[in-house]
């Protein structure tokens, strides 16, 4: 199946080689082998993208939505089709398990189907101006040539949730995948190909300089929009440069979820959430609970089962049908999970189970609950991306939203509670994008998707998921009776 999967630039309808002919490699996290060598994009390569991408702009946007929702519609078709591929593509390049591989293909290729019924419904409004004497015609017009630059963590559907919208309102664009996960990007670009997207509306262009190839790219005027998930580091580094042409972005950032146990929770359904609100992915995702927050008076009983829960799971190489979590994406990552496990224990936490790297092949970190930590242990303040699950307790609800909200982060929160006017509370003082109420995932094609604070800016997915490759145009008109 590797040898199917194209290991080119993807540029002006034409896959090739790098300008240099250098390439660089992709590795298997659950073994270390190399998977492939993919064309490792220059500065020329770059540019030579956004060349292709700014010609064909204007005849893009000239083709009818009908056009371009059915090519969505094909695309979603064959990506299901080849669905098994995909899952397994993933799970060699990122480790995650083959079922939640399986998970991510259907959640990537739903924002095809979604923005493919999206696109014919862009519309606008026709009415006279309150003095009665012009007409206001408002209308949207795609933004433009657009650069996406996606991370590791989920290779299909962080790119979906871009290229969808986008060629949905009518943009080309520019694709930089993640280094360590270019193979899906690379597989999704062929399937649109092979569906008909004309060339130039989309170009890939993985690259090992990534800063390098994509700084001349976001300074260029023919740029007019960049979409980025990723860090939050990378993301304020990335506004800064933007701000030099008044560029339109979207920022998927970071988040520091925390995840509240009220004393009137079901807690047995509070463990299972936690269970996917921290494990999915093996905790390498943005939405991952990073703070258990529990009220006191159940929290042992809440650590006790989470912790039997986590030791029962099955820990192995995603591509293993039984395994329920993979490894760590590499080294470096598994060294700072491991980082922050110490350092909680150093400041007087409890390991409950859990606290070491597995040992042998691969990246693997034992699932882990942690309790007793300190308020100001680096585990609640930075992203964990790892099986590791710190517990704190609170006293009464405003406790429980000060703790929470106490990060620069606000991308989402999970809340267990069965009291109905507290979930209405919860959803006005929580400062995050997205609320799960008695759910450990919230993630939708059809819902907006996003963050507040250090999180991010504008949403993917939704209804307002188009808008974010939209400009909207106003035309002031004379009097049609004057
Ligand atoms: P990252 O290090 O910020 O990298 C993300 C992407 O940016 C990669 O393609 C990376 O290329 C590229 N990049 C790195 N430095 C760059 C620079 N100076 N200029 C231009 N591009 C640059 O993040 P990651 O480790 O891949 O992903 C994990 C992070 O993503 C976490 O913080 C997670 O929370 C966040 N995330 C957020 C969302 C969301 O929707 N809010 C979703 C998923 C992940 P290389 O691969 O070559 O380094």
């Amino acid at each position: 199946m590797l040898e199917a999967v194209p290991a080119g630039l993807y540029i002006g309808g034409q896959w090739r080689p790098s300008e240099t002919g250098n390439t660089f490699p992709v590795h298997d996290p659950a073994t270390g082998r190399e998977l492939a060598v993919v064309a490792d994009a220059t500065v020329a390569d770059g540019a030579a993208a956004l060349d292709a991408a700014a010609a064909a702009q204007k005849g893009w946007a000239r083709t009818a939505p009908r056009e371009r929702a059915e090519l969505l519609r094909a695309a979603f078709d064959a990506v299901l089709t080849r669905a098994d591929d995909f899952a397994l593509l993933m799970t060699l390049e990122m480790g995650k398990p083959l079922a939640e591989a399986r998970g991510e293909v259907t959640y990537g290729a739903e924002f095809l189907r979604w923005f493919s019924e999206e696109a014919v419904r862009v519309s606008g409004r026709y009415a006279a101006a309150p003095d009665g004497k012009t007409r206001l015609l408002v209308h949207k017009r795609p933004v433009g040539p657009c650069l996406f630059i996606t991370p590791w963590n989920f290779p299909l559907a962080m790119a979906t949730r871009k290229i969808a919208p986008a060629i949905a309102a009518g943009c080309t664009m520019v694709v930089k995948p993640a280094t360590l996960t270019p193979l899906t990007t690379l597989l999704l670009v062929q399937v649109l190909e092979q569906v008909g997207l004309p060339p130039g509306v989309l170009n890939v262009i993985p690259t090992s300089r990534a800063g390098l190839v994509t700084a001349p790219l976001i300074t260029d005027p023919r740029l007019r929009k960049l979409s980025f998930t990723g860090s939050t580091e990378v993301g304020r580094r990335l506004l800064a440069d933007s701000a030099q042409q008044v560029l339109r972005t979207s920022m998927e950032l970071g988040g520091n979820a925390p995840f509240l146990v009220f004393a009137d929770a079901d807690v047995d359904a509070a463990v299972e959430g936690a269970i996917v609100a921290k494990l999915r992915n093996m905790g390498e995702a943005c939405t991952a609970a990073n703070r258990f927050i529990v009220h006191e008076s159940v929290a042992d009983e809440f650590a006790t089962k989470l912790a039997a829960r986590m030791r029962s799971l099955v820990v192995g190489p995603g591509s293993e049908e039984d395994s329920q979590l993979g490894p760590l994406i590499d080294q470096e990552s598994r060294d700072k999970v491991h980082n922050l496990v110490q350092d909680a224990a150093a400041n007087g936490a409890t390991i409950v189970t859990g606290g070491q790297p597995v040992p042998g092949n691969g990246y693997f970190y034992a699932p882990t609950v942690l309790t007793g930590v300190s308020a100001d242990a680096r585990i609640l303040h930075e992203e964990i991306f790892g099986p590791v699950a710190p517990i704190t307790t609170f006293r009464d609800e405003e406790h429980a939203v000060e703790v929470a909200n106490s990060t620069e982060y606000g991308l989402v929160a999970y809340v267990y509670t069965r009291d109905t006017a507290r979930t209405l509370r919860m959803s006005e003082e929580l400062e995050t994008g997205m609320l799960g109420i008695n759910v450990g995932v919230v993630s939708n094609p059809a819902a907006p998707f996003g963050g507040v604070k250090q999180s991010g800016l504008g949403r993917e997915g939704g209804f307002e998921g188009i808008d974010e490759y939209l400009e909207t145009r106003y035309v002031g008109v004379a009097d049609p009776y004057a």
